[in-house]
């Protein structure tokens, strides 16, 4: 053998030791792109939402590209540490943060889709999520991918008013400090949703609500509001009944609402039970759990139900998903509620069963089991949260809702842009609302060009430069969020250089 052939036959050799010497370490077209088509690395992270308010967070989708070159089938298991952080089913969560394992049979895209439960401040967070790519020889690449949550909580004043009496709990259920602040907390995480603006106030005595007696759902009496109020007077009391389950729901004795031009369909009392022992169980309540012990609650039965999660259940029975409610009553007997908004964000109606819950409905921005379909839905189980469509649904009872990019179809703001003189710096921004809020901006394919020396960012929004000579420019201006499949939004917007 020749020195040249020997070499050849020692490098031949000596690859794939070097090979499986170096793994781990980064795959270069083992990446992960957003729905945008962006490689999402240090540069770019993947963005999530907390939307404002106590509601499920939008779920947002994500690539991970699996290269050829590997042994297939391969596996990905996609982690982080933060527990409010979670995956869609199969996927697990808890206190070490969220794991989602995907089979990989071939190269190709992935999809991975995710969400943070909220939380009550308005901090953005940043989180790192690990993407961890093991082929069939057992060999393993890493992917870090930055992740940056956009908090838009800010504190609003309620203008909805909701007032829980708990004068009615013969149990001493209630004496507890902690689950008077739950009930009360749940209460408040509807009403902040509401537009109460104009409600007359209700005199002391004027108002009649029912209160089911301590034993449970066989009888009860009736009493008067002791003090004038404005907004909702909500009665939570303790129970024990033989079903141990709780109750919601509207007064049907009392009045409606009423602002200066007329009565609403909408109530302004009710009552909200909680058998002392449990929820279906004789297991107790978890009252004090953190946001970011959501996963705790599931609600199963062979455990302490969450408080909080029975409580907004109930109190949402209370406020909407009610019999006492006649636009609720006149959907039910169709089977389903039937309005614009409701039908262009989930496509169809939401149906009603006979318990006044949307039974089937999973809401397709956060992904999650609809009002009374909480144990459904591709999150795993946990706190019970308002969706989207459960606010669409208030709003189809009566209920005038805040301005909220949830409960708003994606579109542009911006009809006009600042004027300018050709030579000036400009510097103008585009705004969108609605839909999930990380937006991408495009001149759309019919639109006239930008002024000459103007240029648009597609991931701000900002259009910047120094226009070159004169015009008035009508450009049709596309919008995108990172919803896959969704088309979009276009608006007209004018800039004037003159
Ligand atoms: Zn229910």
């Amino acid at each position: 053998m020749t020195s040249k052939l020997r070499a050849a036959a020692l490098s031949v050799l000596l690859l794939p030791l070097l090979w499986g010497a170096r793994a781990p370490e980064s795959l270069a077209d083992f990446r992960a792109e957003d729905m945008f088509g962006r490689s999402l690395d240090g540069k770019a992270p993947l963005h999530l939402v907390d939307w404002q308010g106590y509601l499920a967070n939008p779920a947002i989708e994500f690539d991970l590209l699996i290269p050829e070159g590997i042994a297939f089938p391969a596996k990905v298991v996609v982690k982080a540490k933060e527990p409010r952080l979670y995956f869609t089913l199969p996927s697990s969560a808890g206190p070490d943060g969220p794991r989602k394992e995907i089979e990989i049979p071939e190269a190709g895209s992935f999809p991975v889709i995710m969400s943070i439960f909220p939380d009550r401040d308005g901090q953005d967070e940043r989180y790192s999520l690990t993407a961890e790519l093991t082929d069939r020889k057992g060999k393993q690449w890493e992917l870090e991918i930055p992740i940056e949550v956009l908090d838009q909580d800010t504190v609003r004043d309620s203008s909805y008013p909701i007032t829980v009496n708990f004068l009615q709990d013969q149990t001493k259920f209630y004496r507890d400090k902690k689950k008077r602040e739950v009930v009360q907390q749940a209460a408040s995480d509807w009403t902040a949703f509401f537009d109460g603006t104009g409600l007359s106030p209700v005199p002391a005595k004027a108002e009649q609500t029912f209160i089911w007696k301590k034993e449970g759902f066989t009888g009860g009496h009736t009493v008067r509001n002791d003090d004038p109020y404005t907004g909702y007077l909500l009665y939570a009391y303790g129970i024990q009944t033989d079903e141990l389950r709780a109750g919601g729901e509207g007064s049907d004795q009392g009045g409606f609402q009423v602002i200066e031009r007329g009565e609403l369909p909408l109530r302004r009392s009710g009552g909200m039970q909680i058998d002392t022992r449990g929820n279906f169980n004789q297991l107790g309540w978890l009252v004090e759990l953190e946001d970011s012990e959501w996963w705790k609650a599931t609600n199963l039965g062979d455990v302490a139900n969450d408080l909080y999660s029975i409580a907004h259940h109930e109190i949402g029975h209370a406020l909407l998903f009610n019999r006492a409610y006649p636009l609720h009553v006149q959907a039910k007997e169709i089977g389903a509620m039937n309005t614009p908004a409701l039908l262009a964000y989930l496509g169809k109606a939401p149906k009603i069963d006979t318990f006044d819950h949307l039974h089937g409905t999973i809401d397709p921005i956060t992904r999650r089991g609809a009002y009374g379909y909480e144990y459904y839905g591709e999150m795993p189980h946990g706190r019970w949260l308002i969706t989207p469509t459960d606010l669409l649904f208030a709003e189809a009872v009566g209920y005038t809702l805040l301005p909220h990019p949830a409960t708003t179809p994606l579109r542009i703001v911006t009809t006009t842009l600042p004027s300018s003189r050709p030579g000036r710096p400009y510097r103008a921004q585009l705004q969108a609302t609605g839909g999930v809020p990380i937006y991408r901006w495009a001149l759309a394919e019919n639109s006239a060009k930008l002024p000459p020396g103007v240029k648009l960012n597609a991931d701000t929004g900002e259009i910047t430069g120094k226009p070159r000579g004169r015009g008035e420019y009508e450009l049709q201006i596309h919008v995108q969020d990172p919803r896959r499949n969704h088309p979009g939004a276009v608006g007209t917007v004018k800039l004037t250089i003159s």
